[in-house]
């Protein structure tokens, strides 16, 4: 947008960084950006958007709006079992703020050096502060893990402790605040399992609202005891199991993987686990329904989920 492309400058000093992949072609600086994507992978895109007073508060930590604008993509992409390469930014900004740029970059280029992501473009325009990511990987061909792949008796599993972000926010728990505010994308997990798991989605909107995505994907249904979610003791102790468990479903944020994967591979993904500073729990199967029943002692489980669906 013509307001802010005369900063470009801003762009220059802010988001142009030396690439570190030798499969750009041309990066920052022209209409557009040239890759390569190598003989017999496939190219996979995401794109998800965090807009001030929805996904965060206007006066959030820039540095948590960097990192967690890239972190939410890089989630889809482990969700597929993808490997990031390149991410390009439409920043839409209210007014040019430098020290706020500064430490949204220094976010987001954190995290983005971390998972060998290069930065090939973008917009700026004025408007509500909003930010847009895209961010493409590669896949050898044929092996991203989509959330159609699961059948009747593959075991449903989930890494980390769904609940923990959504606690961390509304108890504003001082040594938990990253867990909302720098999540971990799982990319190392989700390369890992893509060649034994069925299905796959990561937690973003909760346990709840994403196994349903999977079992709709999968045409499947599942019934799984609450008692068997990972839910952290801390969490339990402090509001009460009812309400833990509300959390865990309902909380979202977690940015955790959740797979299934058939009987006869459960052992390589166990063996596989022993190397993961992460919790793996299996928490039920998929069955031939088609929904999603949550169990407490045998009975359904009665949610009161209205009170945990918005934070901001
Ligand atoms: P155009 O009018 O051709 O879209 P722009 O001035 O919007 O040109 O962008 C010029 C260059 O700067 C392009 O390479 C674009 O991808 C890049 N760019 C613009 N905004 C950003 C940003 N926020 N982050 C990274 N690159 C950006
Ligand atoms: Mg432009």
């Amino acid at each position: 947008m013509k307001v802010i492309a005369k900063e470009f400058n801003l762009i220059q000093r802010f988001f142009a960084r030396e690439a570190s992949n030798k499969d750009i072609v041309l990066s920052i600086g022209d209409d557009a950006a040239i890759t390569k994507v190598p003989t017999n992978y496939e190219l996979v895109t995401t794109t998800d958007s965090l807009v001030a007073g929805t996904h965060f508060l206007s006066d959030s930590d820039p540095c948590s709006i960097g990192h967690r604008s890239l972190a939410v993509n890089l989630s889809d992409l482990a969700a597929m079992g993808a490997n990031p390469r390149w991410a390009s930014i439409a920043l839409h900004l209210p007014e040019i703020n430098e020290a706020w740029l500064a430490d949204f970059a220094k976010g987001f280029f954190k995290l983005a050096n971390r998972f060998d992501v290069d930065l090939i473009g973008g917009d700026t325009v004025k408007g509500p502060l909003a930010i847009t990511v895209t961010l493409q990987g590669l896949v050898p061909e044929g092996s991203a893990v989509k959330r159609s792949g699961g059948s009747s008796g593959d075991i449903i599993c989930v890494t980390g402790h769904p609940g923990l972000a959504a606690f961390a926010r509304k108890h504003n728990h001082s040594d938990l605040v990253a867990c909302y505010d720098y999540p971990e994308p799982q990319l190392v997990i989700g390369e890992q399992v893509r060649a034994i798991v069925s299905a796959m989605i990561d937690i973003s909107d909760g346990l709840d609202s994403d196994l349903r995505q999977l079992l709709l994907a999968s045409n499947l249904g599942a019934s799984i005891d609450v008692e068997s979610l990972p839910i952290e003791a801390r969490v339990k102790d402090s509001v009460g199991f009812l309400d833990a468990v509300e959390l865990a479903l309902f909380g979202g944020e977690d940015y955790e993987l959740l797979f299934s994967v058939p009987p006869s591979k459960l052992n390589d993904l166990l063996e596989m686990s022993n190397n993961w500073d992460k919790s793996l729990s299996l928490i039920g199967q998929f069955n031939e329904g088609k929904e999603l029943n949550w169990l407490l002692d045998s009975k359904p489980f009665n949610s009161n989920q209205s009170g945990f669906k918005h934070f901001i």
